[in-house]
């Protein structure tokens, strides 16, 4: 064991032993025995006991500690401490500018155990509410989790998706006499994806020169059909190359997945197909929308013909969840409902944040009431745009919700959410959200599992009985359409409108800009095949009224 890797384990123990909030006189020793080992001109390896302990900045405890580190190869207390913190808080220290102390904050007081979570704390402005969190910090630090995120290999759509626009235009401009699209699993709107497919007519020999001064960019195999580089911090890029008469066939193939492939081309003899229709017809198979192609294909087959009733994103009508100052939002209510209305819709649900929620400065029943005021004095200025009156209600640990029922039915509609002990058994889950569903005055199950794609994985739930029990008790099912969540997954969500379930694609804005998220719900949504009839925020204004009222009333005769 060298003198850096010596060093290295005293950084650690003195990083973690801060995690845990230890005596920093404790922790200032250790950090320090590190900083002087790495400039020790000999190797402690070579030195007796005496010697190293009369080093500079090594005491006798610091002195034992070598010692067992240069017997034995690892450090029992480094050990133990490592084993008692959540690998996702160790993971933290590789964000820059988040230093040991911010992460004990972090952990011991947001409750916070991986750097996804954490991500999506900065996105609802959670961070700036704890000390030594201002806003700019909390700026570097979602920009460094990013960062650090990108380098796992996998990508959310929406990342991989404007980064395959920069090259595609690059591509489309540069070769304006070829054609160039977007194929592979962002063309199959998948929720997350490992690499970025483009295929083009042009030559390999065309293409390369192209990206050849991109910095971002290294060349790391030519294939038979194409060229495979990877973006610095970012996915793999395949540039697919093939000829107009064979684009049919590429484009098939190319955008996968492979099983949706085979089954299509195994009765074909040729690739000489200039479109993907032309191939679909010598199939003799109806054409298939490359969302649906990850589908089992009886789920297809069952959904008949859907493409005039397929949800588009202009189809939203409203925008239901969403958070204002009022909690942990960042715009006032006035600015939501103003950049709403501009943006064409027709109504905006404010379901900021319960009680329960300290966290994110959940609403108290006197400040509900002062929220209802306020909303009231908004809608006679904004008329005939509508702002309806909820509330995103913390599903408690045993599934009760935070308010009374009098409080509860002052609202328009209620979205319960699970925020809080997310770390729970499939048994446990189910309870609380079961017991949650059947409460009279929820309308919409808020992001059904919890999950963060790429860093959170939800609490286990029995999708097949949340689905009955929704589909009982009339509430609907929350899409939640920020591009992390997009939870309930679409793979569920045939089987949901099948029990005659709404699913509402709900963007979860924390600010105006959120509002744009909406897309990337219907993207998934568009995977389920949801038509615009099954989702409740595709509702006019008055179809969305005669909805609550009657939505009211069904749960009432359903007791
Ligand atoms: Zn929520
Ligand atoms: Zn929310």
């Amino acid at each position: 064991m060298d003198n850096y890797q010596i060093a290295d384990a005293f950084a650690l123990l003195a990083k973690i032993m801060d995690i845990h909030g230890e005596n920093s006189f404790k922790t200032k020793t250790y950090a320090n025995a590190a900083f002087q080992i790495e400039k020790l001109p000999l190797q402690l390896a070579d030195m007796d006991a005496a010697s190293i302990a009369a080093q500079k900045g090594i005491g006798a405890a610091t002195a034992q500690k070598i010692a067992e580190l240069l017997q034995t190869g690892s450090l029992s207390i480094l050990n133990e401490y490592i084993a008692n913190t959540p690998p996702g808080v160790i993971e933290m220290l590789s964000i820059k500018g988040l230093g040991p102390k911010k992460i004990h904050t972090v952990w011991k007081e947001m409750g916070i155990e991986t750097i996804g979570e954490l991500e999506y704390a900065c996105n609802e402005n959670r961070l700036t509410l704890y000390k030594g969190f201002g806003e700019k910090t909390q700026n570097n630090v979602a920009d460094a989790i990013r960062f650090y995120l990108n380098q796992q290999g996998w990508f959310l759509f929406q990342q991989a998706e404007e980064i395959a626009q920069q090259f595609l235009q690059l591509l489309q401009i540069q070769l304006p006499t070829h054609k160039t699209v977007i194929t592979g699993s962002i063309r199959r709107q998948m929720e997350t994806v490992d690499s970025i497919d483009l295929l083009t007519t042009a030559d390999a020999t065309a293409v390369m020169p192209l990206l050849q001064p991109l910095d971002a960019l290294t060349l790391t195999e030519e294939l038979p059909n194409g060229l495979c580089y990877q973006i610095n911090n970012g996915p793999q890029l395949f540039i697919h190359t093939t000829s107009s008469e064979t684009w049919g066939h590429a484009l098939l193939t190319t955008t996968g997945p492979d099983a949706f492939c085979n089954s299509i081309i195994a009765s074909l003899t040729t690739t000489a197909f200039a479109s993907e229709e032309d191939l679909f017809t010598a199939a003799q198979q109806p054409y298939i929308l490359p969302a649906f192609r990850d589908l089992p294909q009886d789920v297809i087959d069952a959904a008949g013909n859907i493409s005039a009733e397929l949800i588009q994103p202009q189809d939203i009508k409203g925008i239901i969840h969403s958070h204002s100052v009022w909690s942990d939002g960042s715009n006032s209510i006035r600015e939501m409902a103003e950049s709403a209305k501009a943006q064409g819709l027709e109504y905006l649900v404010i379901s900021d944040h319960s009680k329960s929620a300290g966290y994110a400065n959940g609403l108290s029943e006197e400040r509900i009431l002062q929220q209802h005021a306020e909303i009231d004095l908004l809608n006679k200025q904004l008329a005939p745009f509508k702002i309806f009156k909820s509330i995103e209600c913390d599903i408690l640990n045993d599934g009760s919700l935070d308010y009374s029922d009098a409080v509860l039915n002052s609202f328009d509609l209620v979205i319960a959410s699970v925020h809080s002990n997310l770390k729970m058994t499939e048994e446990k889950a189910m309870q609380r959200l079961l017991t949650a569903i059947a409460h009279p005055a929820v309308t919409v199950l808020g992001h059904m599992t919890g999950r963060l794609l790429l860093s959170r994985a939800g609490y286990p739930v029995n999708y097949d009985a949340l689905i009955e029990a929704c589909a009982k008790h009339h509430v609907c099912i929350e899409l939640n359409a920020h591009p992390r969540r997009l939870d309930i997954d679409w793979r569920w969500i045939p089987k949901a409108v099948n029990k005659g379930i709404l699913i509402s694609i709900n963007p979860d804005a924390h600010a105006v800009e959120g509002f744009a998220d909406t897309r990337y719900g219907v993207l998934a949504a568009q995977k389920g095949m949801l038509r615009k009839q099954q989702n409740l925020s595709s509702f006019s204004l008055q179809a969305f009224e005669e909805f609550l009222e009657q939505n009211k009333a069904a749960k009432t005769l359903a007791g």
